[in-house]
């Protein structure tokens, strides 16, 4: 069996597409959705994923602005900026780009950010949402894992679906959304005793772990839905994921590439939460 793939960068393009819509008619109503971004400090892919994120919002009519502020900003200056972004009517979503200098508690400077508008859904407020079925955000790159499973039409119910990796940005948000379509979830870490075991039983694999070769063959039941969240670098320096692709196609029945998978759904869907926060302060 070769697996079916998962094209990230297609789907995605039809998300945005989808929100250059919305945002035509929010616009046509007066309301000018807009994301405020603040990154502190100069670490070099920061400037990279704020930038792609300022790209996307413009390319798609949201608009967005980065502010940047130096790496020794104390933490009370940057709690009363994000506390006047709150109070910004023109302000639909704020991003406080992670990770923040050492100095400074990340929790308590997104507890910090109104829960009306935390698109990167990492609010404890978003989390309790998840938890409990309420309206919140969800954070973009498990929401964008679901929206890929979606886009096969593929049904959860009763199906067992084993995450590995339990971030409070990743594994556990995907693994609540899983338990929503009544999945049957298993969450696999760094003790789990014997992932393989774990991982055959599983009609849906999701790794996210960050660490190459994670996920290899002889740890597939064919036919296995595979969604590769991990950013790694391979020997030669280009981006790979957590899975084995190569040796996981041949087992797998669909599987999502890196590049070109989970990577571009994360960016797309920070699009849909920016968007869907200003619809609903509108409304
Ligand atoms: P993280 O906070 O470091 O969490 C990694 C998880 O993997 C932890 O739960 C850890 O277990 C588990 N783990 C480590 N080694 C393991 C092993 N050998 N077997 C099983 N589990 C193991 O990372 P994260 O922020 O969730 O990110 C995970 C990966 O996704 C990274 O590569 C990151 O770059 C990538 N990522 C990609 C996107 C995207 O848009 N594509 C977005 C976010 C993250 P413990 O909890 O026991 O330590």
């Amino acid at each position: 069996m070769t697996a079916q793939l998962i094209d990230g960068n297609a789907l995605a393009r039809t998300i945005r597409a989808e929100v250059t819509g919305r945002t035509q008619a929010l616009k046509a109503r007066g309301v000018h959705p807009h994301l405020s971004i603040i990154l502190v400090g100069d670490d070099p892919a920061s400037q990279v994923y704020t930038k792609h994120k300022v790209n996307d919002s413009n390319e798609t009519g949201l608009s967005a602005t980065l502010e940047r502020y130096p790496a020794d900003m104390s933490e009370a200056d940057l709690l009363a900026r994000v506390k006047a972004l709150n109070v910004d009517p023109k302000v639909h979503g704020i991003l406080v780009q992670l990770p923040l200098p050492r100095h400074m508690d990340s929790q308590k400077v997104i507890e910090t950010i109104s829960p009306e508008k935390d698109v990167d859904g990492f609010h404890i407020a978003s989390a309790g949402a998840l938890m409990t079925g309420a309206k919140g955000f969800w954070p973009c790159t498990p929401y964008g894992c679901m929206k890929m499973l979606e886009s096969i039409g593929y049904s959860l119910r009763g199906k067992h679906a084993v995450v590995i990796g339990r971030s409070n940005i990743v594994g556990k948000p995907m693994a609540m959304m899983l338990l929503a379509q009544s999945a049957t979830v298993t969450i696999c870490h760094s003790a789990t005793a014997d992932l393989g075991a774990m991982t055959r039983q599983a009609d849906v694999i999701v790794a996210a772990v960050g660490k190459r070769n994670v996920l290899t063959a002889d740890m597939v039941k064919p036919g296995a839905v595979v969604i590769d969240v991990g950013m790694n670098r391979n020997d030669e320096g280009k981006l790979c994921g957590d899975v084995d692709f190569e040796g996981v196609r041949e087992v797998a029945g669909w599987i999502t590439p890196v590049p070109g998978g989970v990577g571009p759904m994360t960016r797309a869907m920070l699009l849909v939460n920016t968007l869907e926060a200003a619809e609903r302060q509108s409304a």
